[in-house]
């Protein structure tokens, strides 16, 4: 049965995935199980998106009232949970409107339009040109992926669009070297989460916003990764003290759904009149339900606390790990984004964690990705970090053993 659907998968599919021989057909909480009954602790979590699980119950009962009482409109009439979402969103960050999506790459699109469009209204359409980071990730789309920092996910795709400048991240002074009367904006991922679990240093947000301040350029954060709760705090600019002008937001916005946001604060958001932008899907009844019922489960529950403590623990668990074992060369990361640099090519330790069910990531070929659901327990981190243990020593032992015969 396996091998027949995923043969069929291959066949009917396109080919831009490349996919783990596994099939997963029901998720609770942390744990995944594919269609032999096989259970798995998920550290993946559909890659920071199911931030409270899987198939958690007090939302599944929210989508399931929605279900039941409306879909979709148009985005030409108001809806309540439309508006209950972006009341809470902006009440809890520094934002005052929110423009409603699909997708992290449709949140970025919003936000790159924006900028372009706030400039012209300012009457200074000559500066469109975005600073954004080496290393970044900021989607699949055209213009987003003109904002990727990323050569290799471009390739093929030429020409794209044009007015991105790139600058090396965590490097002020490389920034500020970038900056020209054409530049409208920079913009960065708070964390880089694809580019490798990459953290700056502490204050260097900070002297990004003073670049920008200084220059009249508007700052975009892309926290489609790091947003909603995922490094302990609801935003990751939090942590650095300095607001964004526009933030997007996708990832685990809906737990699962597909959800994307674009937020900015007033004077910013005054460039979008009706007719600027829009979006058929963006905001609809049943996704915002699910969405409000992510953001309340959050302060019920007290997820932002609980990332907090048991991140502190995830860390030391990895550190231990380090400490035993040469071929880990850094642990890093912050809230439940957090990431082991190897010596060594990832992907094995990935595919020997998975037979054992544990589903990890590796990026960037090296280091191994932790975003598990926000709820992961201290017995389920154990039981990880127990299975790496395992095999990192065994990987070794058969290091030692090849060299000894060599
Ligand atoms: C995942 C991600 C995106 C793209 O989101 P999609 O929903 O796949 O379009 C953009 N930026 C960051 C930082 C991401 O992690």
């Amino acid at each position: 049965m396996t091998n027949a659907m995923m043969d069929r998968a291959n066949e009917v599919i396109a080919k831009t995935y490349k996919r783990f021989p596994v099939v997963i057909t029901r998720g609770s909480g942390c744990t995944l199980w594919d269609d032999a009954g096989k259970r798995y602790t998920d550290f993946v979590a559909g890659i920071a998106v199911c931030n409270l699980g899987h198939a958690h119950p007090k939302i599944a009962e929210a989508l399931s009232a929605q279900a039941h009482t409306l879909w979709h409109v148009s985005n030409l009439f108001y809806s309540v949970p439309q508006m209950e979402l972006a009341a809470w969103l902006t009440a809890h960050s520094f934002a005052d409107r929110v423009f409603f999506c699909n997708s992290g790459a449709e949140a970025n699109e919003a936000a790159i339009k924006l900028a372009r469009k706030y400039f012209k209204e300012a009457g200074q359409g000559q500066r469109f040109r975005i600073i954004s980071m080496e290393q970044s990730f900021h989607g699949r789309t055209m213009a987003t992926l003109s904002a990727t920092g990323q050569d290799k996910i471009k390739h093929g795709f030429d020409p794209l669009l044009e007015g991105f400048d790139f600058a090396p991240f965590d490097d002020p002074a490389a920034l500020r070297a970038k900056i020209g009367p054409a530049t409208a904006a920079v913009m960065l991922e708070p964390v880089q989460g694809e580019g490798g679990v990459r953290c700056p240093r502490p204050d260097y947000l900070k002297q990004v916003r003073a670049l920008c301040d200084e220059a009249g350029l508007l700052l975009i954060f892309d926290e489609i990764q790091t947003g909603m709760g995922r490094t302990g705090k609801l935003f990751a600019y939090e942590h650095a003290g300095v607001k964004p002008d526009i933030m997007t937001l996708a990832k685990a916005l809906a737990n699962g759904l597909p959800m994307g946001a674009m937020l900015a604060r007033e004077q910013v958001a005054a460039a979008f009149g009706p007719g600027s932008h829009a979006s058929t899907f963006g905001g609809t009844p049943i996704v915002s339900a699910a969405a409000l019922e992510v953001c309340r489960t959050m302060e019920r529950d007290g997820i932002l606390e609980h990332t907090r403590q048991i991140s502190e623990y995830f860390r030391s668990k990895l550190e231990w790990l380090k400490g035993r074992h040469a071929v880990i060369e850094e642990v890093r990361g912050v809230g439940l984004l957090l990431g082991m640099r190897l010596a060594t090519e990832g992907e094995p330790f990935v595919l020997q964690c998975m037979e054992q069910g544990f589903l990890i990531n590796c990026v960037q070929g090296n280091i191994l990705r932790f975003v598990p659901p926000l709820v992961i327990s201290r017995a389920e981190i154990d039981a990880l970090t127990g299975c790496l243990d395992g095999i990192f020593s065994a990987t070794l032992e058969a290091e030692s053993k090849r060299d000894q015969h060599a």
